[in-house]
């Protein structure tokens, strides 16, 4: 029956942790998937998430069904930390929010969503680059996907005029994905002002801003400041559709917890949206998992829990931006490798794009045990103390050949 189904690729990311496992060097290193890791190079389960975990057991809930679109708390306080305690839409009660299976699931509620219900457009543009699932994401969902310019290789920065001249040339109406902060695989987010130009752009061509925010908090260490884009396009009258994430800032990976939402013009199209939220959920996978929410859910209402948890959030943020300042500074001073390496500082979030090419990534990969993705993407949560100085001493003798 299979005989012509043809062997796929491995998924570029996934498949490094695969090529890392089968490496049994002891200086070994994974930089490939974005998931944090503490000072001992070890996954980290937040204090917040033992506590709030501890608390659920204690509650002896049951195993009931969620509805379809998921833990009424959760979503409400969900959409909260991400639009702002006093957005005006939460306010008016014209934001429709669905728990999703993650930010995944939830960018491909949306782009489902999109492709059904929107009525000016099925194209949407996202960066170049950006996180690679959101391709075959969108096409899955229906919509057609094109690009706009992002980064410029030769300032390792925001290609600022590239994506101003893209987004003014795209057609009236368009979708476009926009990275809320922490830009995925590049680091580089546009400033607040250039965000201003951004929404006015939006604004003039009548696009439609989809936020995939994967990252509040990590980026910066506040979860405020990491809402600035969404909370603005928000104060300008744009109506948005929203993924939100909790696996990076509660260290909630595999538990799959996030949110889709869209903001509305009122409480009566607020519902008409929600009941097609549930018609697109439904048949996909009837209603979402239990635990993560709860967890999720007991954090952002316990006000004490919440507090620990703002500080773990700035903890990991932190030590990111230790690992980027030392990392600077063993390539730049200490090697004197050849190259400028001020974005590796000047970068946020997760991800560094390194700057460094397929070939050099190859040889790391060979020569040193060191695993990225071929495009000089690293996870910087995944160097450490014990591990930093091999890393860049490797770089250095990859970039001198
Ligand atoms: N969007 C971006 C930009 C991401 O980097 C990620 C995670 N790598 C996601 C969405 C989705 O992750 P998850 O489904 O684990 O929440």
């Amino acid at each position: 029956t299979w005989s012509a189904v043809p062997a796929g690729p491995p998924d570029p990311i996934l498949g490094i942790s695969e090529a890392f496992k089968a490496d049994k060097d002891p200086r070994r290193i994974n930089l490939g998937v974005g998931a944090y890791r503490d000072e001992n190079g070890k996954p980290y389960v937040l204090n917040a998430v033992k506590k709030a975990e501890e608390k659920i057991t204690a509650a002896k809930l049951d195993k009931e069904y969620l509805p379809i679109t998921g833990l009424a708390g959760f979503t409400n306080n969900a959409a909260k930390l991400a639009y702002g305690a006093n957005s005006v839409p939460r306010n008016q009660n014209a934001i429709a929010v669905t728990q999703s299976i993650s930010g995944t699931g939830a960018l491909r509620i949306g782009g489902a969503f999109l492709a059904r219900h929107y009525p000016h457009s099925k194209t949407i543009y996202v960066p170049s680059p950006t996180w690679g699932n959101h391709i075959p994401l969108f096409k899955d969902s229906g919509l057609e996907v094109k690009f706009y310019r992002y980064f410029d290789k030769k300032t390792v920065g925001l290609d600022f005029e590239g994506l101003k001249e893209d987004l003014k040339n795209a057609p009236e109406g368009a979708i476009v994905l926009l990275h809320a902060c922490a830009h995925n695989p590049t680091g580089v987010d546009p400033t607040q002002s250039q965000w201003k130009d951004i929404s006015d752009i939006v604004a003039e061509k009548k696009l439609f801003p989809f936020f995939d925010m994967a990252y509040q908090g990590f980026a910066s260490g506040s979860t405020d400041y990491d809402a600035f884009a969404v909370r603005y396009f928000v104060s300008q009258g744009h109506q948005i559709a929203l993924s939100q994430s909790f696996a990076k800032n509660m260290g909630l990976y595999g538990e799959r917890v996030g949110a889709f939402s869209l903001t509305t013009a009122d409480e009566e199209e607020r519902k008409r949206v929600d009941s097609q939220l549930k018609i697109i959920v439904r048949p996909m996978y009837s209603n979402p998992p239990l635990h993560g929410a709860h967890i999720a859910n007991t954090i952002l209402s316990d006000p004490e829990l919440y507090k620990e948890w703002e500080g773990e959030v700035k903890g990991m943020a932190d030590r990111i931006i230790n690992m980027r300042e030392r990392l600077y500074q063993l390539l730049s001073k200490e090697f004197q490798t050849p190259g400028e390496w001020s974005h590796v500082k000047s970068q946020i979030g997760m991800f560094s794009f390194t700057g460094l090419n397929t070939e050099q990534c190859k040889a790391l990969a060979e020569k040193a045990h060191i695993y990225m993705t071929m495009d000089g993407r690293i996870s910087m949560a995944g160097l450490n103390g014990s591990n930093i100085e091999y890393f860049a001493q490797s770089v250095d003798a990859a970039v001198r050949g």
